[in-house]
């Protein structure tokens, strides 16, 4: 198997923000995926709470998860995460 220097995160219902180590250690196609896998897994409003939009999980889902913590792993903040989310909902 070859080395790389790819972080890798599984989406795991246990998984929190973990230090990723340097933000040169992620690649521009990992936090795009991440970005959009938050936008594709946003909240939606439901009788018993918010749900994922996507897979209908109770907000936040595994994916949800696991694409905020890729991207605050790469030094973004909430508030970034969710002006994303906007941009990508406005477009
Ligand atoms: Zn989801």
């Amino acid at each position: 198997m070859r080395a790389t220097n790819r972080a890798v995160v599984a989406p795991t219902p246990e998984l929190d923000v973990v230090d990723l180590g340097p933000t040169s250690s992620l690649m521009e196609f990992d936090i795009d995926l991440a970005a959009r896998t938050a936008w594709i897994h946003r909240t939606m409003p439901a009788p018993d709470g918010p749900r994922c939009l996507s897979c209908g999980a109770a907000h936040p889902c595994r994916w949800a998860r696991w694409a905020r913590c890729v991207l605050m792993g790469a030094g973004w903040s909430d508030a970034e995460i969710a002006t994303e989310i906007d941009l990508r909902s406005s477009g």
